[in-house]
C-alpha cells in the first residue's frame, strides 16, 4: 500500500545569521520576519518532492539602496526549486 502525497521530504533553513542584499550586496543581520516556503516538485522518476524551507526576510541597512527588505536565498534549495520550475523536460 502506498500513501498519497510527497514521498520525499526535505527540510531546510539557512545556517548563517546574516544575509546579503541582492541589490546592493550589503549584508544585514536585522531580521524583519520569518516565514515558511513549501516547494513542491515532481522530481525525475515521478517521485514527489516536498521542500519545507524556513526563510527569513531581512532589512537592508544601506541608505542608498531602494530595496528596504529582502528575502534570503538558501543556496542549493531555492536555486534547486527555481531551476526545476523553469525546466520542464521529459
Ligand atoms: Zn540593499
Amino acid at each position: 500500500m502506498f500513501s498519497r502525497g510527497p514521498s520525499v521530504r526535505i527540510e531546510g533553513s539557512a545556517k548563517a545569521d546574516k544575509a546579503v542584499c541582492p541589490d546592493c550586496g550589503v549584508s544585514s543581520a536585522r531580521v524583519h520576519s520569518r516565514y515558511q516556503r513549501r516547494l513542491c516538485d515532481a522530481a525525475a522518476g515521478g517521485q514527489e518532492v516536498l521542500v519545507e524551507l524556513r526563510v527569513r526576510r531581512f532589512f537592508c541597512d544601506s541608505s542608498c539602496c531602494e530595496r528596504k527588505t529582502f528575502a534570503e536565498q538558501v543556496p542549493g534549495l531555492t536555486d534547486f526549486a527555481t531551476r526545476r520550475g523553469h525546466t520542464r523536460s521529459r
